[in-house]
């Protein structure tokens, strides 16, 4: 059966409105259960496969799944069913950002600010993020008492001895000597919570504790070895969990993760590593010493250097996915910019060599058949105007990587999906059924322009639909 024009035209968003009108006296009767489907209708339907648009289709939800997208021959309206008109406008899954960090204990994003983060995410069509390493309890604790956010995944951070140990050490540097503290420490003090593993330790017993704070993988973070990269590897996935990783974690390269099986290598900056030697590697403990080693190596030109090649070959043939977090680079270039001092500090060198280099690595990975998930690395804190955001993402991927809008679009809602692994991979990325329906409309078409993104009617998350204006007010918003 087809849907008919005049029911369209009649319901609006609001609940169905039954009207007896049998004429005569009224006979008061039991009204009909209201059909629970909902229906939007007329919309062209971009669903996230791979198939082309569908025009004038049909979305039947129901129970906060979908049901059935396809033509309108081919998903029937049930009688009773809401209906909601997308004439003109265009229906795409719900976005993915595989790469945020929402919580941070000490710049106050884990009360109200949290909230207002993740009312802006979904505002922007951003129905699921995954949390790449906070504090996964702590987080989830917070955002389930929330109404109105994306879908939350967490990793759970992972770091060898020396990211806890490394003791409150002098370091040379060109400028004089640094105090530095350990890595871990800083990352404690926001309220995160890594885990330490070293070579004898049980890797299954640390997947297991990363289970149990309701982590769906590990994010290896810094100081793993190729040993304990794989044994890591190894133990999630007997436990049915993704394991992803810096793009390198000192002294294990980029090259060794992808080999030793890892799921997602994040950061393409550092892709930088493997033009250090083994030793190199090893021997930059902290943050400081990462950004100068690879603001040294850094460069255009070296992007093509054959040890990065074979990463990516490598990546390639093994189907480990690439994501660039591009946009937090880009965000960061701005501020030095806007700051502009005489002597840049070692981040700021740090920034500009990564953003050339990041961009032409990640054009390479593309060339060379590596899956990109667009991940912005995101941040739940700061000013909303500075934090990178996966519509920042998306449009570095097109105009500056040359991603078609429709490989960008894949790159955050299917890939991003599989990215993610797990319940994500069956249940989210698409417009399929007995996927959770998660949508956004658009009033205009994002496969022409990636910057209509930006015409978010209304998002829909487990079948519940936000306009964006209700979301953000209150917000201050980009
Ligand atoms: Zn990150």
């Amino acid at each position: 059966m087809k849907f008919s024009l005049p029911a369209i035209a009649a319901v609006f968003f609001g609940t169905l409105t039954l009207s007896a009108c049998g004429g005569g006296t009224p006979r008061p009767r039991l009204a009909p259960p209201p059909n629970p489907t909902l229906a939007i209708v007329r919309a062209n339907l971009w669903d996230g496969t791979g198939r082309p648009v569908v025009a004038n289709a049909v979305t039947l939800v129901r129970a906060g799944r979908i049901v059935c997208a396809g033509a309108a021959g081919e998903c029937r309206i049930p009688a009773g069913a809401r209906i909601i008109n997308g004439h003109n406008q265009w229906l795409i899954p719900g976005l993915i950002d595989s790469h945020v960090h929402l919580l941070f204990l000490t710049r106050g994003s884990a009360g109200e600010e949290l909230s207002l983060d993740l009312r802006n995410l979904l505002a922007q069509g951003v129905t699921t993020v995954r949390d790449m390493g906070t504090s996964p309890a702590e987080l989830l604790t917070r955002v389930n008492a929330l109404t109105a956010t994306p879908r939350v995944y967490a990793m759970q951070l992972v770091a060898g001895r020396r990211f806890f140990f490394n003791g409150f050490r002098g370091t040379r540097t060109s400028r004089g000597t640094v105090y530095r503290q350990p890595p871990a420490m800083a990352m404690q003090a926001l309220g995160w919570t890594p885990m330490l593993y070293t070579p004898n330790d049980d890797a299954d017993s640390v997947v297991e504790a990363a289970r149990q704070t309701g982590a769906i993988g590990l994010k290896l973070y810094a100081q793993l070895d190729r040993e304990s990269v794989r044994k890591l590897t190894e133990a999630a996935h007997r436990a049915g969990m993704s394991v992803w990783g810096h793009a390198w974690v000192q002294p294990a390269s980029a090259l060794e993760q992808a080999l030793a099986g890892q799921d997602g290598l994040v950061h393409a900056a550092g892709m930088a590593g493997e033009l250090l030697s083994p030793e190199e590697r090893d021997t930059l403990v902290n943050d400081g010493n990462l950004q100068m080693a690879t603001a040294e190596v850094a460069t255009v030109g070296s992007v093509h250097d054959p040890r990065i090649l074979a990463a990516l070959d490598s990546m390639a043939l093994r189907g480990t996915v690439f994501e660039p977090t591009l946009d937090a680079t880009r965000q960061s270039v701005a501020y030095y910019n806007a700051k502009r001092r005489r002597i840049p500090s070692e981040q700021e060198e740090y920034v500009r060599a990564a953003s050339g280099f990041g961009i032409e690595i990640t054009r390479e990975a593309v060339r060379r058949g590596v899956r990109i998930s667009a991940g912005s690395d995101h941040v739940a804190y700061g000013p909303a105007i500075e934090r990178a955001s996966l519509f920042g993402e998306l449009r570095l991927l097109v105009d500056s990587v040359a991603l078609t809008p429709r490989a960008a679009l894949l790159a955050a809602t299917r890939d991003a999906a599989k990215a993610l692994g797990g319940e994500p991979a069956r249940r989210l990325g698409t417009i399929e059924a007995g996927r959770y329906a998660d949508l956004v409309m658009l009033s205009k078409n994002p496969l022409e322009d990636i910057d209509n993104l930006d015409t978010v009617e209304w998002i829909m998350k487990g079948g519940r639909i936000w306009r964006p204006g209700q979301l953000r007010s209150g917000i201050a918003s980009r």
